[in-house]
């Protein structure tokens, strides 16, 4: 026994000095037991182990490959402070963390990538994203599991995960095994780690390691398929979205975000151009747009008809460019269908409510087709939730959201984003 313990340990020894000097593909993980999101091919740790990483990247064509083979960034902490703000250089150089709420990147609901603002390395794409209600931006699953590392922090008398990007160990936060479907997993993160850039813009992400390193194993991801998954359907981890409009876009909002299956909804525009899909313009009622939700959901847990069960039952289908006190065109009822399949739905359980008179008055909820949504401004997201105290939201959204937590009390998420402790982290 103690021979062979003898002969292990100077094993080990020649392993540990044949991969210090070599790519660090061979070294071990530190895979969550449950996790999913590490697995043999999750890169090196320490600062002084690897030097090596592999990653995936974009290309000029916007589409993630790899992964590839990469040198890890090493910086001295004053070439760091040299290209960070203050507060990027404490958080992501010395593990800070921002406060709650406060991040620029919380409530941005645009379609893109979130990148190491240290190397630019890609880590978290918004289709993955979610209103976690803990106040930090948070999404169920990396980009690509390559790129962000774990770490056990058992900092401040606590054992967590931290999240760490894996090219240059910048902290970009922790991860928690209370996150929605389909990965159960919450990656909490702070804004300042994060660079985020716009869909239409993924070019400008081009990496120089994915024209050099072409070939090999490189295993592209479109940006279709990025794209699919945000654009309904059964995308990476099953998303579907419908976009209604019933009014005010922070009560309708407010209502979706109570439902089990609700992923999350995003205030905006449809029903008219790009160039004027900004709130002034649409208050103006000439746009064509109505205030809309775009509510993205997993089609395993909630399906089209139970929304639209859920918009009938909270608002007045039978007001013609009305909701209570709001009027015009763009406080019309509508449903922006984005298929036959949903056009039909739509028109058979309008048909069903009209047949049995659920409404005094006829139903005057317009069926359009769904050219495209535009998310609305910063401040109009998650209002209710950051506005509790607003006379609008007390007055005219609460009651709504009363409606649906009594109606609907079986398909609620366990506790409402509206209720969620802040800072839960
Ligand atoms: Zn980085």
């Amino acid at each position: 026994m103690r021979f062979r313990e003898v002969a292990l340990v100077a094993l080990i020894g020649v392993v540990f000095a044949v991969v210090f000097a070599l790519p660090m593909a061979l070294s071990p993980t530190s895979a969550r037991a449950a996790g999913g999101s590490g697995d043999g091919k999750a890169p090196a740790q320490g600062k002084e182990g690897s030097m090596t990483v592999q990653v995936k990247v974009f290309n000029k064509a916007g589409d993630l490959v790899g992964p590839f083979s990469t040198p890890k960034v090493v910086k001295t902490d004053a070439e760091w402070k040299a290209i960070l703000t203050d507060e990027q250089f404490r958080i992501t150089r010395d593990a800070g963390t921002e406060r709650p709420f406060c991040g620029t990147l919380l409530d941005n609901k645009k379609e893109g990538v979130y990148a190491c603002v240290c190397c630019g390395l890609p880590l978290f794409a918004s289709n993955a994203k979610f209103n976690s209600g803990t106040g930090w931006p948070s999404f169920f699953q990396p980009i690509a599991k390559e790129n962000v590392t774990e770490i056990e922090d058992r900092s401040h008398g606590m054992v967590r995960t931290e999240i760490n990007c894996a090219r240059c160990d910048g902290h970009l936060g922790h991860v928690f095994d209370d996150g929605p479907r389909p990965t159960g997993l919450r990656f909490c993160l702070n804004s300042e780690s994060l660079a985020f850039t716009e869909q239409k813009d993924l070019a400008s992400l081009a990496d120089p390691l994915a024209e050099t390193a072409r070939g090999a194993d490189s295993a592209a991801i479109g940006a279709a398929a990025l794209a699919a998954g945000a654009k309904g359907g059964a995308g990476p981890g099953g998303r579907a979205e419908a976009v209604f409009a019933g009014g005010c876009f922070w009560c309708v909002e407010a209502v979706f975000e109570e439902l089990d299956g609700v992923i999350e909804v995003v205030s905006g525009y449809a029903g008219g151009a790009r160039e004027t899909a900004n709130y002034e313009a649409v208050c103006t009622g000439k746009t064509g747009h109505a205030e809309a939700v775009k509510i993205v959901y997993d089609p395993s847990k909630i399906d089209f008809a139970t929304l639209l069960h859920v918009h009938f039952a909270t608002h007045d289908p039978t007001t013609l460019n009305r909701q209570g006190n709001d009027s015009g065109p763009q406080y019309r009822s509508a449903i922006f269908y984005a298929s036959d399949e949903e056009k039909r739905v739509a028109e058979a359980y309008i048909k069903e409510l009209t047949d049995k008179k659920a409404f005094p008055k006829p139903i005057v909820t317009t069926l359009e087709p769904l050219k495209e949504f535009y998310p609305a401004e910063a401040y109009h997201q998650n209002y209710a939730c950051n506005n509790p105290f607003n006379g609008y939201i007390k007055a005219v959204a609460m009651p709504k959201v009363d409606k649906v937590r009594e109606k609907f009390k079986d398909r609620l998420k366990e506790v409402s984003p509206l209720e969620q402790p802040a800072g839960k982290r």
